[in-house]
């Protein structure tokens, strides 16, 4: 499409990063030497088989912070010295050879070594009660820190991996072991049999003392977990949510699963929640190792969500794989979509589609936000690829598959993905091939619709109000870009996005309710509802659509009245969007409080929780704003409208009792007692708690989240000390997280302090700083502190986390509020760049001024709101 090619970037800065498509590789020999337990150092040997379309006398290839020595080449009975020039600025090494090299088949090798980073990526060391590991983490462009390859995703290899290393280690990869040799020194060489053609950021390998679970088998594939000693009994849970995702992506694909087995590895240190490298997923420990005794229910089904989209990638994205890093959001989309189109098969009490309206709601967000982007973002460098790796490319683009499988069906949407992986089975492709296929499955226009969401940064929001014109009830429609601020000239020549429009329309009488649908293509546009006029319209049925919408005053009245016949997805945008119009000044505040009323006494816990989150801005941070007493008196509402709801539940489960009523239970609590701030549950939440601490069985397990949070937030010191012990002794992954993310909940400074200096030490992972960090940031009693600290220990912070962990720290920084605070931001980190978060520092700015906007009419608002009668 002509839009798409205007948009990419200029051929000159692409090439900058890009190497010779001439020159292809085939099989790839690489083998490592790695002994973590003994030191830092590996080293390795690698030999390529390339395709090459003229002679030359220079070979580039990817490497990065590897030392790369003895270059040859071979070819037709000749063999070559090369000599090696590395290019840091490219991350490359150029290989000049005295000779040309004619075209056709060559043979490259190449001696390397290396040290274990100690960021997460590339081979990278962790430690786990003084046993030591080393682990891959290759997406988007780290396998040239790991050995010189050709490494963009275009140029797929069959990699056969050997590895040397002390026999007592396990050594995982992506494929089975062909072989074992053992050595007469202690070591051993494990040959692994040969891929079939991977990207060279999906080559994997795990290295150390780790344990493997029984075998269970879905069809022909043997699946395994992998864990550090100690977690034996946490296996049954990963294996059934693997097994039954398999089976059920190996149907929807029409496609068997495409490598030679399938292990699913716990990794103690672990830079993003999953990697789904092929045959070897990598996740963090709480998303695969589930104790069914103590897990919540949200843990267990974000764990299941995880698995099953890493494994959607085995064909989605690993078996047909995106041609360059500008189309990775299709990948991430693709599998974020169908994971909770698998799980909620499998699983339909679950109820996983309100779980995608909790996630979507900060792309939602976000994307209101000037400094958004388009979902496809032409990228240049792998560190353009990394900034794209966020919530617009992850779940606006699922929201927008999902969109797109409701308008042309699922049936055909099924069809066209098959079509699509048939067609580039091993090979590369990009969306457009994939529109290409469902417009042959469906016969609809599907690139004209899909491209102007993928394209076009943004969203519209929609207004809508009922009209009788002659004997027809219409709905008046129109659309404009939503924006956090304030509305530019621009937005007025935009043309209007093509929205396959979906209303819930509540007949009267007996008539049931039914769905109206229309692609609407104009900004302004009229759509005939039928002769007698509607109870209630929804404008965004089940909220399939990714806009937001504004419904007038009559419409909105009769919404407030028929709350209860909204489908739960519906009630849970409506206070989203009711909440936007409100953040955004077009509505007063008071609008949003009385659909809080409305739906105050709820029977969905995701209907709470979708309230909760305004609900705790408003407490949090406008009441303390708004008068001296407003806090309290804000309390006293949250007490009013929810405290009877859980005072009719109670802390203790009925036996055998339902799981939504138990999440209710949750989410009052969290409501009444942490929101609400009653003296009494506070007081049994901490009994409880240290009840808790000493047997787990003592609590219902999705009471703990509240309960633990609820006490920390009053906590005193020897609750911390409690609570640290805890962390350091916890049986699960999941209480790990638990109690270690509740240290930084306290209200005290020196258990703040504490917590803060703990993440510069040993006693936070890695992997939890940033998180560690960002749940001080929300404690309102610590946010300053944080951000003080954060200022005096930025370097020692940024040696410790992966710049793409940063970017969550900036983004916490609009919570400070003032405006002098986004001066002192700005500053910070004009002086301090992540060059990986530009784009979330505007972000991050551009919050402060939306929060600077709304609260000082909203403070007004809200204390009148609070002492009228
Ligand atoms: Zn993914």
């Amino acid at each position: 499409m002509s839009a798409q090619k205007s948009r990419k970037p200029k051929a000159s800065r692409a090439r900058a990063f890009r190497l010779d498509t001439g020159l292809r590789p085939g099989d790839v020999d690489l083998h490592i030497n790695v002994d973590p337990q003994a030191g830092k150092a590996f080293d390795g040997r690698v030999e390529f088989e390339l395709d090459s379309d003229r002679p030359r006398r220079r070979i580039e290839i990817h490497a990065a912070e590897l030392r790369v020595h003895r270059a040859r080449v071979a070819f037709g009975g000749e063999s070559l010295r090369g000599r090696i020039v590395m290019r840091p600025e490219r991350e490359t090494a150029l290989i000049h050879f005295d000779r040309t090299l004619p075209a056709g088949r060559l043979r490259l090798s190449l001696s390397f070594a290396g040290t274990l980073r100690g960021d997460l990526s590339g081979l990278y060391g962790a430690e786990v009660n003084g046993a030591r590991y080393a682990f891959t983490q290759l997406e988007p462009a780290s396998a040239r820190k790991f050995f010189p390859c050709f490494d963009e995703p275009a140029m797929k290899a069959r990699f056969a991996l050997s590895v040397t290393t002390p026999a007592a280690n396990q050594v995982i990869s992506n494929s089975r072991e062909e072989r074992v040799a053992i050595g007469d020194t202690g070591q051993k060489t494990v040959h692994f049999e040969r891929t079939p053609l991977l990207s060279s950021y999906l080559v994997a390998l795990a290295v150390g003392d780790l344990r493997a679970s029984r075998v269970v088998r879905a069809g022909k594939t043997p699946i395994r977990l992998w864990f550090v000693p100690g977690f034996e009994n946490l296996v049954d849970f990963g294996l059934l949510a693997a097994r039954q995702s398999l089976l059920r992506l190996e149907e929807y694909f029409g496609i068997p699963y495409p490598y030679s087995k399938l292990d699913l590895v716990a990794v103690p240190d672990f830079e993003i929640g999953a990697m789904e490298n092929a045959g070897a997923v990598f996740f963090r420990e709480t998303l695969l190792l589930i104790d069914p005794d103590t897990v919540t229910l949200a843990e267990k089904k974000r764990a299941a969500e995880v698995i099953c989209h890493e494994l959607a990638h085995m064909w989605f994205g690993n078996l047909v794989t995106m041609a360059w890093w500008d189309d990775l959001w299709l990948n991430e989309a693709f599998a974020t979509w169908m994971a909770f189109w698998i799980v909620d098969r499998w699983k339909p009490g679950w109820k996983m589609w309100h779980d995608f309206q909790h996630h979507r709601a900060p792309a939602l967000d976000l994307d209101g936000l000037r400094n958004t982007h388009a979902i496809y973002t032409p990228v240049a460098s792998p560190e353009e690829a990394n900034a794209n790796f966020d919530v617009i490319t992850y779940e606006k683009g699922a929201s927008v598959v999902r969109m797109l499988e409701h308008y042309i069906g699922e049936a055909a949407f099924r069809r066209g993905v098959r079509k699509y992986l048939r067609r580039h089975f091993e090979a590369n492709a990009s969306a457009n091939d994939l529109w290409s296929a469902l417009e042959e499955a469906s016969g609809e226009g599907v690139a004209k619709v899909v491209q102007a969401w993928t394209l076009r940064p943004g969203f519209p929001l929609l207004r809508v109000k009922t009209e009788r014109r002659g004997k027809t009830t219409h709905a008046s429609i129109s659309q404009e870009r939503f924006r956090e601020g304030p509305a530019r000239k621009a937005d007025t020549l935009e043309a209007a996005w093509p929205i396959p429009w979906v209303a819930h329309v509540g007949r009267s009488g007996r008539a049931p309710s039914a769905h109206r649908r229309q692609l609407l293509t104009r900004r302004r546009q009229q759509v005939p509802l039928g002769k007698t006029a509607p109870r209630f319209l929804y404008a965004n049925a089940d909220e399939g659509g990714f806009f937001r919408v504004e419904h007038g005053s009559q419409e909105h009245e009769a919404l407030l009245q028929h709350a209860g016949d909204l489908a739960v997805a519906e009630r849970m945008g409506w206070v989203g969007h009711q909440w936007a119009l409100v953040r955004t000044r077009r509505a007063p505040l008071a609008r949003f409080l009385e659909v809080a009323d409305a739906l105050a006494s709820d029977r969905d816990p995701d209907v709470l929780a979708a309230l909760e989150r305004p609900l705790a801005v408003l407490g949090r941070r406008l009441a303390p704003l708004a008068s001296a007493e407003a806090p309290e008196l804000f309390a006293a509402w949250i007490r009013d409208h929810f405290g009877a709801g859980f005072g009719a539940l109670g802390f203790d489960p009925r036996p055998s009792e339902a799981g939504p009523r138990r999440l209710r239970r949750a989410r009052l609590l969290s409501l009444a007692g942490g929101l609400g701030a009653d003296p009494t549950l506070i007081r049994e939440a901490t009994r409880r708690c240290g009840a808790y601490l000493t047997d787990r069985d003592s609590l219902c397990p999705d009471l703990a989240d509240p309960v633990v949070g609820i006490a920390a937030a009053s906590g005193n010191a020897r609750l911390y000390a409690r609570l640290r012990r805890a962390a350091e002794r916890a049986h699960t992954p999941q209480e790990r997280r638990r109690f270690l993310l509740a240290l930084a909940d306290f209200p005290g400074n020196d258990e703040i302090d504490e917590t803060l200096e703990r993440c510069l030490g040993d006693g936070v992972a890695t992997q939890d700083v940033a998180f560690v960090l960002a749940r001080a940031m929300a404690n309102p009693a610590a946010t300053l502190r944080t951000w003080r600290f954060l200022r005096r220990r930025w370097s020692r912070l940024l040696r410790r986390m992966p710049p793409h962990l940063a970017g969550r720290l900036i983004e916490t920084t609009p919570l400070l509020g003032t405006k002098a605070h986004r001066k002192e931001v700005a500053e910070f980190f004009r002086e301090h760049p992540v060059p990986s978060a530009e784009r979330t520092l505007r972000q991050a700015l551009e919050r402060f001024d939306s929060w600077n906007r709304f609260k000082g009419p909203a403070r007004r608002e809200l204390d009148a709101f609070l002492r009228s009668p």
